[in-house]
């Protein structure tokens, strides 16, 4: 079996990469290990509404519900309000994921791509210390699979950067382990996603709550692993709801565990390989929201392939143009939002609730770090000497 391209993993990232190098003409197959694509749904489901300009997906399916923005809760209960512009990636829609995820699968095979589920890439076909494809196993078959240029779309547990040589481990400092119930019959309305913060409720993490219309909510937790232990994210997620005069009284129709990487980008590029997606870490360090970036450094990814096949150049330096694509697009923001991550680790609840307490009626003109820091700290001038580094990070990625 030989193809151009084969992309591990048919998530988001695996996806769009192979429709936009299927579109260029190249021969694309996509390897799934799972029997569906996108199910079992491991995701709060929340996507920022600037996916509408990318015209990635058609119809509406797809959409749960659209919300206002979100609402940001303190641990003494000050509630801070941003608008959908705001409020950044995991707020605007909320999303069915595995229609999501199979409508951008349909677009690849609109666009040519060739799908093969139930099969597992296992190793990278090596010849001569080139890549040359991957080893895979369908059920109890194991067979290979010959490519130019092998796409790791693999997911936070991503292989195929390490067998590729890439340093892609997760320090516990850098994963969050989430939990998640969506719970039906729930009698509460809000257009809001609301997300809830505090070392006691979800350390180095946060609750959140998004509504998916008609009384149903995923409702789920992200902790830092290295503050976590086993069973903790559940404990405290049960403890949350319960503590929730609305949310107890609904019925969980869904459960699900997973991680999300919360590191800094890895490097994406090798001779016959790219990374994308959550195998590339292309995950917001702040929210471990990383929809948004799998498709728009998928896309980067799929456009990069499409000439490199044109041109049958493969090497390194052919494919670091997605490389250079990804960081204009938003390696910066990656960048920012880890240090950011960093400093806020270091907030005690009092702080946070100082923070909220600035921010709860503040009129923001504009949305920057520094304009930030002007509101906190025109209420709580304390905060100043804690706010520095984040003075300090915003000046490192030249932001105003
Ligand atoms: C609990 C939770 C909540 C989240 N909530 C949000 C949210 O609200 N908003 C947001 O933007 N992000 C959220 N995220 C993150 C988001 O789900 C990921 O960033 C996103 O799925 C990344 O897409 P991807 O295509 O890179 O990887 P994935 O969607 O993980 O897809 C990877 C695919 O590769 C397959 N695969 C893996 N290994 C192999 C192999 N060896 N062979 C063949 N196939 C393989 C997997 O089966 C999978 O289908 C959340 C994550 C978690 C865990």
């Amino acid at each position: 079996m030989k193809y151009d391209v084969v992309v591990v993993g048919s998530g988001p990232a695996g996806s769009v990469t192979a429709r936009f190098a299927a579109e260029t003409g190249a021969k694309v197959l996509i390897l799934e290990r799972r029997v569906e694509v996108g199910v079992p749904v491991l995701c709060g489901e929340g996507i920022s509404q600037k996916i509408d300009n990318w015209g990635m997906l058609e119809g509406k399916r797809w959409i749960a519900s659209k919300m206002d923005g979100a609402k940001i809760y303190a641990p003494d209960g000050t509630m801070v309000t941003l608008s959908k512009e705001m409020a950044g990636n995991e707020t605007g829609y909320v999303v069915y994921r595995d229609i999501f995820d199979q409508e951008l699968a349909r677009q690849a095979a609109k666009a040519g791509a060739k799908l093969m589920m139930k099969t597992e890439a296992t190793e990278l076909l090596v010849d001569n210390e080139q890549i040359k494809g991957v080893k895979v196993k369908q059920f109890d078959e194991e067979f290979e699979i010959e490519a130019d240029i092998v796409v790791g779309a693999d997911g936070v547990e991503s292989k195929v950067g390490q067998w590729a040589g890439i340093n892609t481990v997760l320090k516990p400092n850098d994963l969050e382990t989430c939990a998640q119930y969506t719970l039906t019959n729930v009698d509460y309305k809000s257009d809001y996603c609301e997300f809830y913060i505090g070392k006691k409720i979800a350390p180095g993490g946060y609750v959140w709550i998004f509504p998916k219309g008609k009384g149903i909510f995923n409702v789920g937790i992200g902790i830092l692993a290295s503050l976590s232990e086993s069973g903790m994210a559940l404990k405290l997620l049960d403890n949350f709801i319960a503590g929730h005069s609305e949310l107890k009284k609904g019925e969980p129709i869904r459960l699900l565990a997973g991680a999300a990487p919360v590191a800094k980008p890895v490097e994406t590029v090798k001779d016959n390989l790219i990374l994308v997606g959550d195998a590339a870490r292309h995950v917001d360090p702040i929210t471990g929201g990383g929809l948004t970036t799998a498709l728009e450094g998928g896309k980067i990814a799929g456009e990069t392939i499409g000439r490199a096949i044109e041109q049958q150049m493969f090497d390194e330096e052919t494919l670091s143009a997605y490389e250079t694509g990804w960081k204009e697009a938003f390696g910066r923001k990656l960048r920012r939002d880890y240090l950011v991550k960093e400093i806020l680790l270091d907030f005690d609840d009092k702080t946070l609730n100082m923070l909220a307490d600035s921010l709860k009626d503040y009129k923001f003109k504009e949305f920057s770090t520094l304009s930030l820091v002007k509101a906190l700290v025109l209420k709580h001038p304390t905060l100043l000497m804690k706010l520095k580094p984040l003075l300090k990070v915003s000046k490192e990625s030249k932001e105003d």
